[in-house]
């Protein structure tokens, strides 16, 4: 195991970012001074409140919403759950959701729930390239469908779904979209008005803010009942003290990634990493190859035959940080259900690295990476063959 004290190459954005100056510059303040409940009276109480509703209205602002619309949660996985469970008990559990084959287990896991609490379901299956149609969506509807759930960027494979025809056709139905935009943020536009979603999951520390805060973006005159009970914190909506050195590290990081700045670069930097990884010998690139419907910063490729967890720690070793598939299940060797439901074989599948590019990454990293996997592949491969 790498101890750490290398030089690192980090290339495991998607899971998760390092705090960036300005976010933690502006959450400062309130992890020192401005301690107060944002509940209280009291001075310091009430410079807590203000935070938290000037970071709603700048968050509102970048998103195209209403300050109002905004909820504080715990993250990303709050937030799937939120949208789902808070859905479906809203429906009193009665009626049918759709859902796309390649979200986040925070919304298949929420799926899951609301089934055998009695409301039913249908997966929609994204098209070989991980795209998901909007006729794929709409054949999935019912005359009971009150909700669908369709990512706006898949985390695995990066594809970018058309949300704005399946928001069409979902409110053609009488239906609500629940979009998780979480990958998405600070490499293709959010912008709510025009994807139509009627609600929206965010989370912070995929995008420089801290781990442990994101939100729930929810349309006036959505019906949704609340998952916590307590106190009258965010609207009567989401109890709990709030956070506010995080949310306004969110309210930062959300201004900064809608910049863009990164952009172009993480494109070059795909564009190196791709092409020298397309020559490795065995190399199988996943997900769709069009780069206008791909994440710039995501880099999906498996190695057939070979074991993508001992590929990562073989990486590791020389000092690169990637992920298997989904790191979200650690210790779990089923293969991803994102690769295998654009149609990967289980062997593809097993042997998937991800690598999730940052700002901060540059095109010798790039090198270095194509280097490693060049020589760490050809060594595993005639060590396997060995074996035959
Ligand atoms: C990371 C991630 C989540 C979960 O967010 P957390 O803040 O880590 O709970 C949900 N959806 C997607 C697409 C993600 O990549």
């Amino acid at each position: 195991m790498n101890s750490g004290k290398k030089p690192l190459i980090y290339v495991d954005h998607a899971a998760t970012t390092r705090i960036t100056d300005s976010v933690r510059a502006a959450m400062e303040p309130y992890l020192t001074t401005v301690f107060g409940n944002a509940s209280a009276a009291y001075g310091a109480g009430r410079a807590a409140s203000r935070t938290i509703l000037a970071a709603r209205r700048r968050i509102a602002a970048v998103l195209g919403c209403r300050p109002q619309e905004i909820y504080f949660t715990s993250g990303g996985t709050e937030a799937d759950n939120w949208a789902i469970k808070g859905t479906a008990f809203a429906h009193a559990m009665r009626g049918h959701v759709v859902y796309s084959a390649i979200e986040h287990h925070a919304v298949l896991h929420s799926v899951q729930f609301i089934n055998l609490l009695g409301m039913d379901s249908t997966a929609v299956l994204p098209e070989q390239d991980g795209i998901v149609t909007e006729d794929a969506v709409d054949a999935s509807m019912r005359e009971d469908t009150r909700l669908a759930a369709v990512m706006l960027a898949n985390n695995e494979i990066g594809t970018i779904q058309p949300i704005t025809d399946i928001a069409r056709a979902v409110h053609a139905r009488g239906a609500v979209l629940f979009c998780d935009a979480v990958q998405a943020m600070g490499q293709i536009p959010v912008d709510i008005p025009a994807l139509g979603a009627d609600m929206l999951a965010l989370s912070g520390h995929k995008i420089g803010a801290p781990k442990g805060i994101g939100l729930l973006y929810v349309k006036e005159g959505t019906l949704l009942v609340p998952l916590l009970d307590g106190g009258g914190q965010e609207m009567q909506m989401r109890a709990g003290t709030e956070n506010v050195a995080a949310i306004a590290g969110l309210a930062q990081a959300i201004e900064d990634a809608a910049q863009l700045s990164a952009v172009g670069h993480l494109r070059s930097l795909q564009t190196r990493l791709l092409d020298g990884l397309r020559m490795v010998p065995g190399c199988v690139i996943n997900g769709t190859t069009a780069p206008e419907r791909r994440l710039p910063g995501n880099v999906n490729v498996s190695f057939p035959g070979l074991d993508a967890e001992s590929l990562v720690l073989h990486l590791d070793r020389a000092g690169i940080c990637c992920s298997a598939a989904s790191a979200c299940m650690a210790g779990n060797a089923e293969p991803s259900h994102v690769l295998l439901a654009v149609g990967c074989d289980r062997e593809t599948a097993a042997s998937s690295l991800r690598f999730s590019l940052g700002q901060s990454n540059t095109a010798e990293e790039m090198d270095h990476i194509i280097n490693a996997v060049g020589e760490i592949v050809s060594r595993l491969y005639t060590e396997s063959r060995a074996f035959i």
